[in-house]
């Protein structure tokens, strides 16, 4: 998948047009998801807690999907869960047809932040990941350097990630997934602490890379808008306990630009996640509120 032989990602400190088409997805592509029948629960006896309820869920390879939910719906420990942190309680999930029992290079995972190691340097936390998968230090530098240049970084390779803004710890931490070559690229609300306008151009940024490179994606936000700009599907969850209750296709063409967001398919499709959110934190502050008076 990682055809390192291609040119940086547009400037991001410059807003662009990005890109063209995505790449065709290979018919043996390696990435598809099986979540099947899975619940996930916290604690045990009257402090047992359902973040994750009977859920199912198919996501093929190279495919683009959003979890979108209320804070709190579990999106993130369903997420966890294809990471291989934490196990189901019951039910099962699958990469590849083999059941996810603990983390693993082809499933790459970026954080909302505080994700990169601060005492390495950025070349060396991107390099992290191919030095452990066992290649020379030399090696894993080439892949770190190939990366950064991809993300727009080479400049910053020998600084610390304290000294980068936000945007740029969050590229850092991208080229540091994508450099263990990833079937599976696992987002939890990555560009959340991101200022609107680095965001808008992160996602862009996101968007070109996966075009380029087909990893399958599965990104969690509670922003309805990043989520139908960047989808294929949105898969809406239920507030607590977290089930899915809409699974919603995007069909707006690729490559996407910022001024999709006035398309009609897309402000039909926001208007459908806008009402069903709005229920689902309706819901969860009723729940909240019987919790307060019991
Ligand atoms: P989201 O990412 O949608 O905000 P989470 O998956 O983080 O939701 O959490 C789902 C529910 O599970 C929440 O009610 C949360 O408080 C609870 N929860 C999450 N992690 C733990 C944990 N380690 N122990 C106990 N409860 C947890
Ligand atoms: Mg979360």
């Amino acid at each position: 998948m990682n055809n390192l032989a291609v040119k940086p990602v547009s400037n991001p400190e410059k807003i662009q047009n990005s890109s063209t088409s995505p790449s065709p997805v290979a018919a043996d592509a390696n990435g598809r998801v099986s979540i099947r029948g899975l619940s996930i629960h916290y604690g045990s006896g009257n402090q047992r807690h359902v973040a994750v309820d009977t859920t199912n869920l198919e996501i093929a390879p190279g495919e683009f999907v959003c979890l979108l939910g209320p804070s709190g719906c579990g999106k993130s420990t369903l997420l966890n869960s294809i990471a291989g942190f934490v196990p189901p309680t019951e039910g099962v999930v699958l990469v590849d047809g083999k059941p996810v029992k603990a983390p693993g290079p082809e499933r790459g995972m970026v954080f909302q932040q505080h994700s990169l190691f601060p005492w390495k340097k950025v070349l060396d936390n991107v390099a992290f990941g191919p030095l452990m998968a066992g290649v020379s230090k030399a090696e894993a530098e080439q892949t770190a350097r190939n990366f950064l240049e991809i993300v727009g970084l080479s400049a910053f390779a020998d600084r610390y990630p304290a000294t980068l803004s936000g945007g740029m710890q969050q590229r850092v931490g991208i080229a540091r997934a994508l450099a263990n070559n990833p079937s599976v690229l696992l987002m939890d609300e990555p560009f959340g602490a991101l200022d609107a306008q680095t965001r808008s151009m992160m996602q862009e940024n996101l968007l070109e890379l996966w075009g380029r490179f087909r990893n399958t994606v599965v990104f969690v936000t509670h922003d309805i808008d990043e989520a139908v700009f960047l989808s294929d599907r949105v898969v809406v969850m239920s507030a607590s306990p977290g089930r899915i209750i809409a699974d919603i296709p995007v069909g707006l063409p690729r490559p996407r630009d910022p001024e999709i967001v006035t398309n009609h398919e897309f402000l039909e499709v926001k208007k459908h996640c806008l009402e069903l959110i709005r229920q689902e934190t309706l819901k969860a502050f009723a729940r909240q509120n019987q919790n307060v008076e019991d």
